[in-house]
C-alpha cells in the first residue's frame, strides 16, 4: 500500500521513534510546530477518523493514552500540551493514515483559525 506512515510502520522510512508497542508507533513530526511535536499512530491502517469502525476503538484509546505517557515522559505533561487529530480537507489532513498530534514545550493558541476566517464566519 503506497501510505507513507505505512512505509515509516514498516521501517521503509526513518523516523524518530520515541515509542512503540504491538499497536501503536509514535515519532518526532518531521515538521514541528512546538519545541515537542510527535505523532502517534495505529499499526493498523485507518485512512480517517471516518474510517474508523466498532473495532478500533481500542487501539483509538491506546493512542490517546500512548500520547499522555510520552508526555510524562518528555515532562510536558504539568505545563500541559494539545492532541489533534485532523480528519479531511477542512480539518487540515494531509496525510490519510489516522494520526494524533502530540504538542507541546510552549503555549498553544486558541482558536486554531485564523483572523480572516472568522470574520467568514461571522
Ligand atoms: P496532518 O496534516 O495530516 O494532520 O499531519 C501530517 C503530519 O505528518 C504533518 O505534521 C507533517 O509534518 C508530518 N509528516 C509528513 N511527512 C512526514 C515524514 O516523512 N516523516 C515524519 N516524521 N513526519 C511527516
Ligand atoms: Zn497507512
Amino acid at each position: 500500500m503506497d501510505c507513507l506512515f505505512c512505509k515509516i510502520i514498516n521501517k521503509e522510512i526513518p523516523a524518530e521513534i520515541i515509542y512503540e508497542d504491538e499497536h501503536v508507533i509514535a515519532f518526532n513530526d518531521i515538521s514541528p510546530q512546538a519545541p515537542t511535536h510527535a505523532l502517534i499512530i495505529p499499526r493498523k491502517h485507518i485512512a480517517t477518523l471516518n474510517d474508523i469502525s466498532a473495532e478500533d476503538t481500542e487501539v483509538v484509546g491506546h493512542m490517546v493514552k500512548t500520547a499522555s505517557t510520552i508526555a510524562k515522559q518528555l515532562g510536558i505533561d504539568e505545563s500541559g500540551y494539545r492532541t489533534v487529530f485532523n480528519c479531511n480537507s477542512d480539518g487540515g489532513q494531509t496525510v490519510y493514515h489516522i494520526h494524533l498530534h502530540l504538542l507541546g514545550g510552549k503555549p498553544m493558541g486558541w482558536p486554531p483559525y485564523q483572523e480572516k476566517l472568522k470574520e467568514d464566519l461571522s
